[in-house]
């Protein structure tokens, strides 16, 4: 893989737009988790000792383009970095037609979602990203897997591309996992995003010995066989799922449930087979008996891949399987790798971060590197080399 890197270039007195991936956690405008932020910095940090004029752009959520909300603003974002590089100067600006900035200087623009036709990779939108920089930096490996205008159109437009040195950290080390790991190893898919994870299982079924389905995707296994009432799964992958479960043998599906009527805080849990499960209900977590068949198989593994809750670890009754999962991977002493946004959250909440070897920022872009795609941010710094 052929890449300009950041470190490599001059920047010094350089306009330097660096595409991170500040996407975290806001609860009434406090930050739920800084992981991200903590992962971005350095390379902020590194562009202002090298005196260039750093302009910082991220998204944050999914806003409605052209319409400015609150919820997702990046300020929050801007006051934390502010304490963090309090000795240096730094500005918020919604206005990407024009930048005053000196050397050593830290712009933080708006989300990038607000600008209209960000997702749609439009071409105009592109250049003017690329018009407020000399240097284009992409260091957000977590939107690497995004065709859109500020991370990969702008590219076209840029004079200089590069990537950031957290992007070049994260594909080293994920291809070092990749390459020869230790076996057994084990996989684990949860999460709400079904269709996007869905397309990565084929490829993990045949590169690791057991992959344990979780959240929306395990609910779409249980469907293939039985009626899961109001359950989070997606009709139109059943048949895939059932293509998968058939092809290979090492998919480990709930053989038990925690199940709710309401998905709320404070609905209770009862523990239910898949056979069981009424009209009225919802599967939100692991039952106990798949907790501890899948306890097993996490303490035998030597290798770990992370991506997704198992359940709806946000509501109290309906965590212990993310619990456990999370707890039983802190204490395998085997190489683990973990990534996305809310298994970030999870590593957080259980003070387990210094217990797995390796957190990507990444979700999807985790999961599309892992199924061996060339991801689309990756392609554009090729061709720029
Ligand atoms: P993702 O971004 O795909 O990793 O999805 C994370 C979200 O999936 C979390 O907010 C969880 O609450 C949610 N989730 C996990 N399991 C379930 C489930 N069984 N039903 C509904 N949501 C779930």
């Amino acid at each position: 893989m052929n890449l300009k890197k950041m470190t490599e270039l001059d920047i010094k007195g350089k306009k330097v737009l660096i595409r991170t991936d500040l996407n975290v956690p806001i609860k009434n405008g406090v930050i739920q988790s800084d992981a991200r932020i903590i992962s971005a910095l350095p390379t902020i940090e590194l562009a202002i000792q090298k005196k260039a004029k750093v302009i910082v752009m991220s998204h944050l959520g999914r806003p409605e383009e052209g319409c400015y909300t609150k919820k997702y603003s990046l300020l929050p974002i801007f006051e934390y970095l502010k304490k963090k590089l309090k000795r240096n100067k730094i500005y918020f600006s919604n206005d990407i037609n024009k930048i005053k900035i000196n050397e050593g200087e830290v712009l933080l623009l708006e989300n990038v979602r607000f600008n209209v036709g960000e997702l749609k990779n439009d071409e105009n939108l592109s250049k003017k990203y690329a018009n407020l920089c000399d240097i284009f930096v992409m260091d957000a490996f977590g939107s690497a897997h995004r065709k859109q205008s500020s991370t990969y159109g702008i590219g076209k437009f840029a004079n200089i591309a590069c990537a950031g040195p957290l992007l070049i950290s994260e594909i080293n080390t994920l291809k070092k996992a990749l390459k020869n790991p230790q076996r057994p190893m084990v996989a684990i898919v949860g999460g709400a995003k079904v269709s996007t994870k869905f397309n990565v299982l084929n490829k993990l079924a045949q590169i690791s010995d057991t992959i344990i389905v979780g959240g929306g995707i395990a609910n779409t296994f249980l469907a293939i066989d039985y009626n899961i009432g109001k359950s989070l799964h997606e009709p139109e992958f059943i048949s895939k799922a059932k293509k998968l479960r058939d092809k290979y043998n090492n998919i480990i599906i709930p053989i038990d449930s925690r199940v709710g009527k309401n998905f709320c805080h404070t609905e209770k849990c009862i523990i239910k087979l898949p056979c069981e499960i009424e009209k009225n209900e919802e599967i939100m977590d692991f039952g106990d008996k798949t907790i501890k068949k899948i306890i097993k198989i996490l303490q035998k593994s030597k290798t770990i891949l992370w991506n997704g809750p198992v359940g709806v670890f946000e509501f109290p009754n309906f965590r212990k399987g993310t619990e456990m999962i999370a707890k039983t991977i802190a204490q395998n002493n085997g190489f683990s790798i973990a990534g996305g946004g809310d298994t970030i959250s999870v590593i957080d909440m259980f003070k387990i971060k210094s217990k797995i070897s390796y957190i990507s920022t990444g979700g999807g872009a985790f999961l599309k590197f892992i199924e061996g795609k060339k991801l689309p941010a990756i392609k554009m710094l090729e061709k720029k080399f």
